[in-house]
């Protein structure tokens, strides 16, 4: 297992000095955690303490620094300590990227997992890499950033409405969770629909993978997705009852780079979308 580098390296915009992975408590910017943050070691911990989550600083805080997967916290960190070498000159985050966005979000967005030189590098959901860059400058369009260009953890990115999470907090290797990872990070996201759910009338799924991830949150949330299930289709649109009222569940092709670089996903395809979540979340 390679050790966490004691090497400090300069953020890219503070120039503050970090370690990779970033210690919790640092300085990192929008680091939740401090040093006294609880960590979850088993699945079991993950279970409980995200039931206990107050509200979302708390869980933002416990989620950062998570350790109940063992395969994922090797992984994430021995990528933050070899790093891509375009980026040898940085600090890497190294820890789990916790939901990102507005505490009331009318739009609740679920991704599938941090990139490995993306929200792993930055500490921020999609932060950093192409995808990202294709989300957020959708965002921007739509009205619901602040900014088009999104570069890391303290450029001034604000979300309106919307909240951004994703399905497992820790960047896999090849991008693929097994099933007990994805299992074990479960109760994080129900928990961040836990504390959200009141606000929420439209939750964007992107990709498949995703869409599965909401009917399951849903159904774990006590809420009914109807049967047979709706099928995910980007533009499909499905009424989801939950014990907090009515939501609308919309899919999104995932912005990878096989979607994006092919035209499969477009620029205006995801605008469209947003613009759907926008105009469901304002209706009465
Ligand atoms: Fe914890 Fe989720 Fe990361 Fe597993 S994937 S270590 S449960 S944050």
């Amino acid at each position: 297992m390679m050790r966490p580098s004691h090497r400090q390296l300069p953020h890219p915009r503070t120039g503050d000095l970090f370690t990779s992975p970033v210690r919790p408590g640092s300085g990192w910017p929008g680091d939740p955690a401090t040093r006294r943050t609880a960590v979850a070691a088993t699945s079991a911990d993950v279970v409980t303490m995200a039931a206990a989550a107050r509200n979302l600083s708390q869980l933002d805080a416990e989620i950062s620094v998570c350790r109940a997967c063992p395969r994922l916290v090797q992984w994430r960190e021995d990528v933050a300590v070899e790093k891509r070498r375009s980026y040898a000159d940085q600090p890497y985050w190294g820890r789990p990227a916790p939901g990102f966005g507005s505490p009331r979000p009318r739009i609740f967005v679920v991704g599938l997992a941090p990139a490995a030189h993306g929200a792993n590098r930055t500490g921020r959901v999609f932060t950093g890499d192409r995808s990202g860059d294709f989300l957020f400058g959708s965002l921007y369009r739509t009205g619901l950033a602040n900014q088009q260009t999104v570069t890391d953890s303290a450029d001034g990115l604000v979300l309106n409405d919307i909240r951004v999470a994703a399905a497992v907090r820790c960047a896999p290797p090849g991008n693929a969770p097994t099933p007990a990872e994805r299992s074990t990070c479960a109760p994080w996201l129900d928990a961040e629909w836990r504390l959200t759910a009141g606000h929420v009338r439209v939750i964007v799924a992107l990709g498949g993978f995703a869409w599965q991830v909401a009917l399951a949150m849903i159904r774990r949330a006590g809420g009914a997705v109807g049967a047979p299930a709706p099928k995910f289709g980007h533009g499909v649109t499905a009424t989801l009852q939950t014990p907090a009222g009515d939501v609308a569940l919309l899919g999104c092709y995932h912005p990878s780079q096989q979607n994006t670089f092919t035209g499969r996903l477009t620029p205006a395809m995801m605008d469209d979308i947003f613009a759907t979540a926008l105009a469901i979340s304002r209706a009465e």
